[in-house]
């Protein structure tokens, strides 16, 4: 069984979509069946229909649907049917949402609904895998994470041995890791963290989902998962060693990244310690996670620093007469931005006296607030 993601507008998926007794639903230029013999009918209520129309509009992400690819280049919708039938009934302007038909959408937002990309994983296998999967997907009752599609792919006993380390609450890692990061064992959250980490360690690239398998698909065959366990292990090993205060904010990092760039330098923990407590006591500083990851990297990214109300910025334009303070001209306060005179880094707050109002030009030129 070969399973693959694609990104694919719904502008394609609605291409030639027709609808009728004898031909059945099709889409995706005719090459889609949308409702195969084992489907079911469409059984949506109208508010379920609805919803899906509204997330589109809104942007918010709909659950990943498959098609599995048949010889010939023609697709069978094995998950997704009714999804696909609303969003495609709603363009041909069948019924309306909020009392509007897609046919009362400015140009604008029309191109948007079309632009949204629906998540389908393509699935190229014979009769008996398709079958079983349309069992996994459609009968298991609870829906399949992506981790677990994975796990149903890579089988044999890598798998089984990482999954009985990673996968149980309770288990090694849980017993291990769960003060340093967030997760559900059970629903494979564990095995897709590490995987995520572990695969680029070991050299894997592309997206998460890609690399993850790449590196499954590797590991598939050998006789256990050592590797991977050691690995973690050390990943954890190295955040006590680093960080040996421990505070519940640690649960928030992304350690393996950190891990993986940064393993071989030198931390002082002593030091680290020091620079940590003063951090959390920055009232600038609103990310407290974020200052493990700024003390490794030093991006000031992390820490997302406090920027100046509207109140400081007002007084500070008056005080100014709505002149920059760098190239003296005279701009309206919408134009302006605000610019910590003394930067944050070089011990400047984010207080009245430290504010000055900036054309957007200059506040360019001088590289942010
Ligand atoms: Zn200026």
């Amino acid at each position: 069984m070969k399973i693959e993601l694609h990104e694919i507008p719904i502008s394609q998926v609605a291409e030639g979509y027709t609808e009728s007794e004898e031909g059945g639903v099709k889409g995706y230029g005719g090459l889609l069946d949308i409702r195969p013999p084992f489907q079911r009918e469409f059984i949506y209520s109208d508010s379920q229909r609805d919803d899906v129309i509204r997330s589109v509009k809104n942007d918010f992400p709909l659950n990943v649907m498959y098609w599995v690819v048949n010889d010939g280049g023609m697709y069978e919708m094995l998950d997704g049917q009714q999804r696909t039938i609303s969003i495609c009934r709603y363009i041909q302007g069948v019924f309306s949402v909020d009392r509007m038909k897609f046919g009362s959408l400015t140009a604008s937002e029309k191109e948007r609904f079309l632009d949204y990309k629906l998540m389908v994983y393509f699935c190229e296998g014979d009769e008996r895998e398709k079958w079983d999967w349309f069992n996994i997907v459609n009968i298991a009752g609870e829906r399949l994470t992506p981790q677990e599609l994975r796990n149903t792919v890579y089988p044999g006993p890598w798998l089984t041995h990482a999954k009985s380390i990673f996968s149980k609450r309770n288990g090694p890692a849980h017993n291990l890791a769960s003060d340093y990061m967030k997760g559900e064992p059970i629903r494979q959250e564990y095995l897709e963290r590490v995987l995520e980490w572990y695969s680029e360690y070991a050299g894997f690239t592309g997206k998460t989902d890609d690399r993850i398998r790449y590196c499954m698909s590797d590991c598939q065959h050998k006789s256990d998962a050592g590797a991977l366990w050691l690995y973690f292990q050390n990943v954890i090993s190295w955040v006590r060693c680093i960080f040996p205060n421990y505070r519940g904010e640690m649960k928030s990092v992304n350690w393996g990244a950190y891990y993986n760039m940064y393993h071989d330098r030198e931390f002082d923990a002593v030091e680290l310690e020091r620079r940590y407590s003063i951090l959390a006591e920055d009232e600038d500083v609103t990310s407290p996670s974020g200052i493990y990851e700024y003390l490794i990297d030093g991006n000031e990214k992390h820490l997302n620093l406090r920027s100046f109300s509207k109140r400081q910025k007002r007084a500070a334009y008056e005080r100014q007469n709505g002149i920059c303070a760098h190239c003296g001209k005279h701009f309206e306060f919408d134009d302006m931005e605000a610019d910590h005179i003394t930067p944050w880094r070089d011990g400047g707050r984010t207080t009245p006296e430290n504010c000055q109002m900036l054309c957007r030009t200059c506040n360019r030129k001088k590289g942010g607030s």
